[in-house]
């Protein structure tokens, strides 16, 4: 973002889908709903921030088209990884592991965005 961009204030429009358990939520915690918001957005950038320099190269390259619990990530030297929910557990089928960096990698930026970011909408290097 240009350093000229920060400080301002951008509309959004949001859903009725999104905006209303947000508005829920933001009343619960007696937050302005524009504030929680930016709360939010913020820690999801932190998030990204932090999975960069945690796990440099490390992207989602796909999520299985015919298995939604299969995600497939991808590392800087071109190894792929299968990272499969199961029993509400992720697992690295390379490393047989629950708490490996791939399956940590998963949980930070969550299970539904990862599928958002294997299609191209963002990436995370
Ligand atoms: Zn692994």
């Amino acid at each position: 973002m240009p350093d000229k961009a920060k400080g301002k204030v951008f509309p959004v429009n949001l859903s009725g889908e999104v905006y209303l358990p947000i508005k829920s939520e933001a009343e619960r915690k007696r937050i302005p709903v524009r504030d929680y918001i930016t709360i939010l957005l913020d820690h999801h950038i932190k998030k990204r921030e932090f999975a960069e320099k945690a796990w440099p190269g490390l992207t989602i390259d796909a999520v299985d088209p015919k298995n939604p619990n299969h995600i497939i990530l991808r590392d800087k030297n071109r190894n792929f990884f299968d990272i499969w929910l199961k029993d509400n557990q992720l697992r690295c089928q390379q490393d047989e592991s629950t708490g490996c960096c791939h399956t940590s990698f998963i949980w930070l930026i969550g299970w539904p965005i990862a599928g958002l970011l294997s299609d191209g909408l963002t990436n995370l290097t």
